[in-house]
């Protein structure tokens, strides 16, 4: 059979090989022809760019790119393609993602691929492709990377070694997808993996690389020998023991993502991560950094508990800690999450289904509680822009002892890409405001 993997495209794009898509095609057996069509790389013109003498489309979807991946389905099925829609979103909102297509895979798609492979074969497609329980994580396929035939990606390949999460923070889609308990591939497994990469970039897409502390102590003693650089998210929990700080440089460690989320503790604990402690992470960052790890800090703005001085307070935190970079986000209600729920009982939400709208820009989903929304968007926005400023570059510049070689030598030119990034983006957005005013709170 001829099999269409797709990824379409959202209004912010990361150049990643897409691990999802990589995995569908390792579990793809090798009597079929896999194309990619990765509509970040070019824009896919529906008319002239996908293969409509494919068998079956697979598309990969996430809330921020639902609309385009619908527009996609729609495509494809039109020209009687089967399309098979899978991933956060499809597994979030089936019933609305089986209206634009033949079926719909419900959570992890290993150990169902190859079935719907199968039943397209032989035309008896069901609608929902779903395991009976969360599946066991012991092994994972190999990822197919020779299918990203680009050279536009980022020169770095994702892995895997974890999914779920123990904690239940109310805005996380992570948990409604991959489960509440943390699932552990074995390292072994990971490692054989891995070794076909040895030397080369990598970016750990667990959602906490530090979340069993023996198994993350293996892990780490084992990828010592592939000489690995990479990067991985990490939550604070899990690095208090010096022991795995060690590890973590010895294996290759550059940078860790943190959802720090925010410095207020009242805000930490109405969204459900009072395991988050402000008054660490100063302490925290300046400890990384003496390992030769840099942080890249996540914060999250117009939680419940947020009042307009949130974001100077932020900013203040993120100066003084030198974090090598940061991600602003102003609070999504997630389908599928208990934040939407809520918000849709509190009547907060300005479209209850906000992902079938085009999102041209950061404008708030909701009402925030102790300020308006044009504050909360008018504070995310100043954030970015001053703490992607000059003079914030240069004051959080890593002079600090113990900080690596990679930090020092890519610090600036990543700050700068971002600071060139921001500008481009907030311009964009006032002149999009000129012609669309804001929606009155
Ligand atoms: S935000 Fe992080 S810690 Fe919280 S539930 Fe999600 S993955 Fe777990």
């Amino acid at each position: 059979m001829k099999i269409e993997l797709v990824y379409p495209a959202s209004g912010a794009n990361a150049m990643l090989r897409n691990h999802a898509l990589a995995v569908l095609a390792g579990m793809t057996p090798k009597e079929h022809q896999i194309t990619l069509r990765d509509d970040r790389i070019k824009p896919l013109d529906t008319d002239r760019d996908l293969d409509f003498s494919a068998d079956i489309a697979g598309i990969t979807v996430q809330t921020r790119n639902s609309l385009r991946g619908y527009e996609l389905a729609r495509a494809y099925r039109k020209k009687g393609v089967k399309v098979v829609l899978g991933g956060i979103h499809p597994t979030a909102l089936p019933d609305e993602a089986i209206q634009h297509a033949d079926a719909v895979v419900v959570g992890e798609a290993e150990g169902l691929w190859e079935t719907i492979l199968e039943d397209v074969k032989r035309g008896q497609l069901k609608k929902i492709y779903k395991h009976k329980e969360l599946p066991v994580f012991d092994t994972a396929p190999k990822p197919r990377w020779d299918i990203f035939t680009s050279k536009k990606y980022v020169p770095m390949y994702t892995a895997q070694a974890s999914r779920g999460c123990p904690f239940n923070c109310e805005f996380c889609s992570v948990v409604p997808f991959f489960g509440n308990k943390l699932r552990l591939r074995n390292v072994s497994d990971v490692i054989d993996e891995l070794k076909l990469l040895k030397g080369s970039r990598l970016l750990f897409s667990d959602d906490n690389i530090v979340g069993k502390a023996n198994y993350t102590k293996e892990l780490l003693t084992q990828l010592i020998s592939l000489k690995l650089s990479w990067l991985g998210q990490a939550s604070l929990h899990g690095l208090k023991d010096p022991e795995t700080l060690t590890l973590l440089q010895k294996s290759g460690c550059k940078g860790l993502l943190i959802g720090f989320e925010t410095v207020n503790k009242a805000s930490l604990k109405s969204c459900g991560k009072s395991h988050n402690n402000p008054e660490d992470y100063l302490e925290m960052v300046k400890r990384l950094a003496d390992y030769g790890i840099g942080v890249m800090a996540s914060f999250v703005v117009g939680l419940d508990q947020d009042t307009p001085d949130i974001f100077k307070q932020i900013f203040d935190f993120a100066l003084e800690s030198k974090v090598y970079n940061a991600i602003f986000s102003i609070m999504t209600p997630y389908p599928g999450t208990p934040l939407h729920e809520r918000l849709v009982r509190e009547n907060r939400l300005f479209n209850k289904e906000w992902w079938l709208e085009p999102q041209p820009t950061e404008y708030p989903l909701y009402r925030p509680l102790n300020m308006t929304a044009d504050q909360l968007y008018e504070g995310e926005q100043w954030l970015w822009k001053e703490f992607y400023s000059h003079s914030s570059i240069w004051k959080r510049f890593p002079f600090a002892a113990g900080t690596s070689l990679f930090s020092l030598v890519s610090y600036l030119p990543m700050n700068y890409i971002q600071h060139g990034f921001i500008n481009k983006r907030i311009a964009e957005e006032k002149e999009y405001y000129k012609i669309h005013p804001k929606i009155e709170d």
